[in-house]
């Protein structure tokens, strides 16, 4: 089985942050309200009766507003100062850069160290219906990039398995792109604001004897962190990462990481390259194998080239009906999962 729920990438901090915190108390258990809230909740309690003695003897109350104001100054204060390194899907943090490398000129690996206290976050995750993962389920996810100078954000996903203890992330910089910008600028030991884990989807590898993926670019990341946390025991799986177009950089061969992905699996995973134009009826056949009822089709494409594949997602980014060359080949809609 497959789930997913999409969620929308927000882009303000003050939007995220919001919709964050209603998304939470919806599906995550943080009991409805996020840090910063309950910080202010804490911090508003004894102000309801604040009243100060005068001289005289008499109870002078202050004028409610101002005393309210000038009592929460020093929590105002306390939580701007304060460095927030706690890791949370819900929250940004400031987390360092353990490493950045650059494999091409558009294309940089950038790594973050996991703080000890957030591992649970990546190794018993939760799945995007808010419930937590079966130890035999693979839970895909994703990071929140904050530029906070202008309140935006943008979702990344690590390629490898985080619970080594970091996320390493292959950040795209495209022409006028804002966060990428940032990120290329980043250098080793400065600070970046995260906010993460986000559940991608999920998958429970032991129902699928076959795993097939299609991918193109930075697309490829959700399958190369889903090969890293796959079990010893898994299915055969087939990586179709299409040839860039004609004129564009092949940054995969560079970056190693497919040869790596071999090397860690083996016979158990075929790695496909072919051109966009064969990506066709046949060549699907053959990656989904004789079994194809006991298959599953995972697609991360630009829209021109999902759409002849498998059907494109709706507005709303619901997977949407499934048709193209993979309806043709017989696969029904519960056997494809299609990503942003
Ligand atoms: C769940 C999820 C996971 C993602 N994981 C990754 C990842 O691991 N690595 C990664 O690099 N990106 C990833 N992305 C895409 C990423 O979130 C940003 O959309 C992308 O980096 C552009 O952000 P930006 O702020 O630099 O550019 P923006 O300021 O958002 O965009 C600037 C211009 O570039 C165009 N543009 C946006 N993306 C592309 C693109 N890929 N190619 C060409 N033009 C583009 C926009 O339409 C716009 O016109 C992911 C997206 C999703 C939804």
């Amino acid at each position: 089985m497959i789930y997913s729920v999409k969620l929308p990438v927000e882009n303000s901090f003050s939007t995220a942050h919001m919709l964050t915190t209603r998304l939470a108390s919806r599906s995550l258990p943080t009991k409805g309200l996020c840090h910063a809230c309950r910080r202010s909740q804490r911090s508003l309690a004894p102000l309801r009766s604040l009243s100060t003695a005068g001289p005289s003897g008499l109870r002078r109350r202050w004028p409610y507003p101002l005393g309210l104001s000038i009592a929460l100054l020093p929590g105002v204060f306390w939580f701007l100062s304060s460095p927030k390194s706690e890791l949370s899907p819900q929250l940004y943090s400031t987390q360092k850069i353990s490493s950045t490398t650059s494999i091409s000129p558009s294309h940089k690996l950038i790594s973050i160290p996991i703080p000890p206290q957030a591992q649970h976050l990546f190794s018993t995750p939760y799945k995007t219906d808010g419930s937590r993962a079966d130890p035999d389920e693979v839970v895909v996810q994703h990071m929140m990039i904050g530029a906070p100078q202008i309140q935006i954000e943008r979702p990344y996903t690590p390629i490898n398995d985080p619970q080594n203890g970091e996320v390493q992330m292959i950040v795209k910089r495209v022409k006028g792109g804002e966060v990428g910008r940032l990120v290329h600028s980043l250098q080793e030991g400065q600070d970046v604001e995260v906010r993460g884990p986000i559940p991608t989807f999920s998958i429970r590898p032991s129902d699928y004897d076959r795993i097939v993926m299609v991918s193109t670019g930075t697309g490829v990341s959700p399958f190369l962190q889903l090969l890293s946390r796959l079990p010893e025991s898994r299915p055969k799986c087939h990586l179709v990462h299409l040839q860039p177009a004609p004129g564009k950089e092949d940054w995969i061969v560079a970056s190693g990481l497919l040869r790596r992905a071999q090397d860690d699996l083996g016979e158990d995973l075929i790695i496909h390259r072919p051109p966009a134009s064969l990506i066709t009826a046949e060549s699907m056949k053959s990656a989904i194998g004789e079994n194809p009822e006991r298959a599953m089709v995972l697609i991360c494409l630009p829209p021109h080239l999902m759409r002849p594949l498998c059907g494109g997602l709706t507005r709303t980014l619901e997977q949407g009906p499934l048709t193209g060359v993979l309806s043709d080949v017989g696969l029904s809609a519960d056997q494809v999962w299609k990503l942003e």
